[in-house]
């Protein structure tokens, strides 16, 4: 933590504050779809949230998104992947 001299504010790091405090820090994105270029729009699903887009209803997942939601819903639906 690095406190400023003449305001006496901190820099402090996000992951610092949630292991403290226990706050989910909830970052907006803006993301356009890859396959049709519309705005997506954030949805949540079990808990989890994944950004839609409304056109064609492609969804994007990041790393940690697809990890949680792939553990909050073991084996029950296999999806397969198309080649
Ligand atoms: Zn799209």
């Amino acid at each position: 933590m690095n406190i400023c001299p003449h305001c006496a504010g901190a820099f402090v790091l996000g992951r610092d504050i949630e292991s403290a405090f226990g706050i989910q820090m909830v970052v907006k994105r803006i993301l356009h779809c890859s396959k049709c270029n519309t705005l997506m729009s954030t949805k949540i699903i079990n808990g989890i949230e994944v950004d839609i887009c409304p056109s064609c209803g492609m969804v994007w997942l990041d790393k940690s998104e697809l990890a949680k939601l792939w553990i909050s819903k073991p084996m029950q639906k296999t999806v397969q992947a198309r080649k």
